[in-house]
C-alpha cells in the first residue's frame, strides 16, 4: 500500500505501539492510586508531559492533555470565551479553520457572540494586517491556526501576537498547530500564542490523545469535563496513560533528527508537485508551505472518483479534508476557487518514510485516470 495521507492520521511506528503495549500490560495502574502501580503511572505521566512540553517548548505545568486535537479547540475556545467574557462577546478566526474551531465559533454565536470569520486569499493565505484589522475594543478572542490541513498554508501567528500586543488588545489569542506541530516550527514561546491545540495521531502517535499548551496570561482555565479534577484540576478524566506513553514515544522519535527529516519531506513534496504538474490538466492550489501537505486539482475531473479509484489500486490520498467525509470543502470554498478546479482537488501528504518512488507511482496512476476517464461538463 501506498499511504499518502499524513495529514489525515498517521501510521504508528512499532516502537510507538511497543510502547502503548508495555503500558496496557505492565503499568496500568490509575496515577491516583497510593501504591507503588499508581505512583508508577504518575510517573510515567510526568515523564510523557516533560516529554510532550519539551518539543513544544513550554514548561511541563502548562500542557494539560486532552482526548484529542478537537477536544484542545474545544475547551480553548471555551475557557478563553469565558475568562475574556469582561472584555466583550467578539471573535476573530478565519473561515479555513478546522471544523472544530468553526463549530465552537457557531455554537458561541448560538449564545449571543459575533465572530469575523476571515477569509484568505486566492493562494489560502491570510495575513497579520487582516487579523489586526478585524479587532475590535470588545474582541475577546483570536483564533488562527498555524498549518491549514487542506493547503498546507502557514499563517503567521508570531506577527499576529505581535499586532494584538501593539494595538493593546485584550483578546487571548488561540492557535491549532494540530498541523504544525513537528513540521513547521512550533515553540510556544516563540509563537506569542496564549492557547496552543495539539494532537498525537497526527505525529505516530495512537489516535486518542492531544494537549492544550496554557501560557500564562490563561488564569484558572475553566474545565470543559468536571469531575475528579485530574490535570491540575484543569481536566478530568482518568489520565489515558497509553495514550500518553505513546505520544511520548512518537514525540522522542520524530525530534530525532527532526530538521533532516523535515527538509527531506519538503523536497519530496517539492518533487511531487514537479511530478503532478507535469500532468497535462493539473494545477497547484494555494501555496502552502507546511513540508507534508500539497494540495493540487486534476481541473474538471471528481476527485472523490479519483480518490476512490486510486483508493482501489492501494494509493491512499484524500479529496481535501478526511473531516468531511466527501462534503464540498469550505476551505477551498472560501478560497473562492473555479468550480472546476474546486471539483478536482486532491490533498497528498507525507511522512517521514514516504519514497520518491510511491511519489512517481501517484504520478503514474493519476496520469492513467485523466487517460481514461472523462471530465465533469
Ligand atoms: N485541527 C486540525 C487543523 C486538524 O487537521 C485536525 C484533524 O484533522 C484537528 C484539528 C482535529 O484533531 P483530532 O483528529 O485529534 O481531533
Amino acid at each position: 500500500m501506498i499511504y499518502l495521507d499524513h495529514a489525515a492520521t498517521t501510521p504508528v511506528p512499532p516502537a510507538v505501539a511497543d510502547a502503548v503495549r508495555e503500558t496496557l500490560v505492565n503499568q496500568y495502574g490509575n496515577p491516583s492510586s497510593q501504591y507503588p502501580l499508581g505512583r508508577e503511572a504518575r510517573d510515567l505521566a510526568a515523564h510523557c508531559r516533560e516529554t510532550v512540553a519539551h518539543a513544544l517548548g513550554c514548561e511541563a505545568a502548562q500542557l494539560a492533555f486532552t482526548s484529542c486535537g478537537t477536544e484542545s479547540d474545544n475547551w480553548a475556545i471555551r475557557l478563553a470565551a469565558y475568562q475574556n467574557r469582561h472584555v466583550g462577546r467578539h471573535i476573530v478566526t478565519t473561515a479555513v479553520e478546522h471544523s472544530a474551531v468553526l463549530e465552537s465559533c457557531r455554537q458561541l454565536e448560538q449564545e449571543g457572540w459575533a465572530v469575523t470569520y476571515l477569509k484568505p486569499d486566492r493562494d489560502g493565505n491570510i495575513t497579520a494586517m487582516r487579523v489586526a484589522n478585524a479587532l475590535r475594543s470588545d474582541t475577546a478572542l483570536v483564533s488562527v491556526m498555524l498549518v491549514n490541513n487542506e493547503t498546507g498554508c502557514v499563517f503567521p501567528i508570531r506577527a499576529i501576537a505581535d499586532a494584538l500586543r501593539e494595538q493593546g488588545s485584550k483578546a487571548l489569542l488561540h492557535t491549532d498547530a494540530v498541523q504544525g506541530f513537528l513540521k513547521v516550527p512550533c515553540c510556544a514561546s516563540t509563537l506569542g500564542a496564549d492557547l496552543i491545540s495539539i494532537s498525537g495521531h497526527k505525529i505516530g502517535a495512537p489516535k486518542g490523545v492531544g494537549a492544550l499548551y496554557l501560557g500564562e496570561r490563561v488564569r484558572h482555565p475553566r474545565p470543559l469535563l468536571a469531575g475528579g479534577g485530574q490535570e491540575d484540576g484543569r481536566r478530568s478524566g482518568t489520565e489515558a496513560t497509553a495514550q500518553l506513553a505513546g505520544f511520548a514515544k512518537a514525540v522522542e522519535l520524530r525530534t530525532a533528527q527532526l530538521d533532516e527529516a523535515l527538509a527531506r519531506m519538503a523536497a519530496l513534496r517539492d518533487y511531487a508537485l514537479e511530478r503532478l504538474l507535469a500532468i497535462d490538466g493539473v494545477v497547484r492550489v494555494g501555496n502552502g508551505g507546511a513540508p507534508h501537505i500539497l494540495s493540487v486539482s486534476l481541473v474538471g475531473y471528481p476527485s472523490a472518483n479519483i480518490v476512490q479509484e486510486l483508493g482501489a489500486q492501494g494509493i491512499c490520498i484524500s479529496a481535501g479534508s478526511a473531516c468531511h467525509r466527501g462534503k464540498a470543502s469550505h476551505v477551498y470554498e472560501a478560497m473562492s476557487l473555479d468550480k472546476k478546479v474546486k471539483a478536482g482537488v486532491l490533498r497528498i501528504s507525507l511522512g517521514p518514510e514516504t519514497t520518491r518512488d510511491e511519489i512517481d507511482a501517484l504520478a503514474a496512476a493519476l496520469r492513467v485516470h485523466k487517460e481514461t476517464r472523462f471530465p465533469m461538463l
